[in-house]
């Protein structure tokens, strides 16, 4: 046979990104295929080397099909992938073929940087269609205590929650698109008001309070407020009881974009409600911006009068929802890279999995590795961080075994406990199994290999190919879906 020139392994692998690219989110694309690293081609062999052990079977979980298809099409039908797995004192490979065992110098994979440079070189004096309008010294400003006269409008923003600090996910596309226009082009835009809404802990705030960040640091003499709606309940209780609601009502018709957080406590306050109302018609008519933020949709809004609730319809009214897997690890990542902090990457993957609540906790979980870890004086690795996170991890059904998970499949479906680690290929057998495996995914911290081995010892794809078939029935077949919750409900309440 001729000998055929090989070709050049880092071109193959960048023509394969070159196509995942298309196939995936920016988000997803960076979390998960530019810290590949490829390393070698032997014929149609290609060895990628990933950063863990999660990391390989995440891909192989959720990409597996994409990466074959693409290195087929680089190097034809033949083609195979090999892991090169970096474990943190050394390398494994991980593929469907037989076992290696080549060791590697420690890596550490800690290079992503997801800032967003859109918004890091602003300029100020970037002109704003949002009018300056002169001061009025008689005016009562309700931040300041009184007998202090000043008419400076303190913004009452906090400066770190920027745009550059707010990273972009599927969770929170749209709202913060948004919310840039709206910086952009603060009461120029059909955003107006802009309402934000969503669970404790999503990034209302922040991304509220960084349209405002935006305009202070770009515009000129534009007046920007933020204010929680209990602070300006507050204020405008003070106004009725020193006689001063006319200058309450000035001193907010007097600001170019108003931020108010929280909204849903002005819920049965009548009167502050009807001032808001005021001050929202005033500055609405005057193209003045208001941003809005609300734990729930404005139509949900209990105790609201009814004509406030249709002006929050106006402009554009969008949800900021739980973030992925992904985004997770892209804020953590973030956030550690401004403290100028580092943990091992299965520290970061393992948190980010785990702790999906919201925001706030993944920043409580953060500081709590960092704060332990130096009080212990000991490097943090997973077992640290497990011990650490208890608390942190909503989901106690974690702690169930893979027993536990047989047994009740068992006692629920009257497959035997042998039947669910045998061999047979019996219908109604393998989708208890299948089950079991399900649920000793979603509910242990065990790998697809460990699991694979506890059911007879099959092996991952096996696992995996159980969690999908399991996911694709519950979609298809109800009662098989009440089955598996059924089973879902045992397994919480006895554990
Ligand atoms: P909410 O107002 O919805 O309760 P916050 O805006 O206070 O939530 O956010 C909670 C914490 O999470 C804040 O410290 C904030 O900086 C952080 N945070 C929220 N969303 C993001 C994001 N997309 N990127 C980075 N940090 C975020
Ligand atoms: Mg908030």
């Amino acid at each position: 046979m001729p000998s055929i020139v090989q070709p050049d392994v880092n071109l193959i692998w960048s023509n394969c990104l070159g196509i995942i690219k298309e196939h995936v989110n920016q988000q997803s694309f960076k979390t998960w295929f530019e810290p590949i690293r490829p390393i070698k081609l032997e014929n149609t062999v290609l060895t990628i080397q990933v950063p863990s052990q999660f990391f390989y079977e995440w891909l192989e979980e959720h990409y597996v099909g994409l990466l074959s298809k693409t290195i087929r099409r680089e190097l034809g039908s033949d083609a195979r992938l090999e892991y090169r797995i970096v474990m943190e004192n050394s390398t494994t490979n991980a593929n469907t073929g037989g076992p290696f065992t080549i060791n590697m110098p420690a890596k550490k994979n800690n290079n992503s940087n997801y800032s967003n440079s859109k918004f890091s070189d602003s300029k100020k004096n970037k002109k704003s269609n949002v009018k300056n309008k002169s001061e009025d010294d008689s005016i009562r400003n309700p931040f300041v205590i009184p007998g202090i006269k000043t008419m400076n409008i303190d913004s009452q923003l906090n400066p770190n929650y920027t745009f550059d600090t707010y990273v972009e996910g599927e969770c929170n596309q749209l709202a913060r698109s948004a919310g840039v226009a709206v910086a952009n082009n603060p009461g120029g835009t059909a955003f107006n008001p802009l309402v934000l809404y969503g669970g404790v802990g999503l990034g209302k705030t922040h991304l509220a309070q960084a349209i405002g960040n935006y305009a202070k640091n770009n515009y000129e003499n534009v007046k920007i407020l933020y204010v929680s709606s209990e602070k300006f309940t507050n204020q405008f209780i003070d106004a009725v009881k020193d006689n001063a609601i006319p200058e309450f009502i000035v001193f907010y018709q007097m600001v170019d974009i108003l931020i108010v957080d929280d909204v849903q406590f002005f819920a049965d306050k009548d009167r502050t409600q009807d001032i808001f109302f005021h001050v929202f018609n005033h500055l609405h008519q005057s193209g003045k911006q208001i941003i809005l933020t609300s734990d729930r949709p404005p139509k949900d809004l209990k105790g609201m009068e009814e004509r406030l609730i249709s002006r929050f319809k106006w402009g554009l009214t969008t949800d900021l929802q739980v973030p992925d897997f992904e985004t997770r690890m892209a804020i953590l990542e973030k956030k550690m890279y401004a403290e100028g902090i580092e943990l091992p990457r299965e520290v970061v993957e393992y948190t980010a999995y785990f702790v999906n609540t919201n925001i706030r906790e993944l920043e409580g979980a953060l500081i709590a590795l960092l704060a332990q870890g130096s009080l212990m004086k000991q490097e943090v690795d997973v077992a640290l961080a497990k011990k650490i996170l208890k608390n942190f991890i909503n989901n106690s059904a974690k702690n169930i075994s893979i027993n536990f998970i047989q047994k009740t499949v068992s006692g629920h479906t009257g497959i035997s406990m042998e039947q669910l680690v045998g061999k047979s290929r019996k219908r109604e057998i393998v989708q208890s199994r299948q089950i079991s495996m399900y649920f000793a995914k979603q509910f242990t911290e065990s790998s697809l290999k460990n699991i694979g081995r506890e059911f007879g010892g099959r092996d991952h794809s096996t696992v995996i190919h159980a969690c999908q078939t399991v996911s694709n029935l519950m979609d298809t077949d109800s009662d098989f879906q009440q089955t598996v919750f059924e089973i879902e409900k045992q397994l919480k309440m006895n554990q």
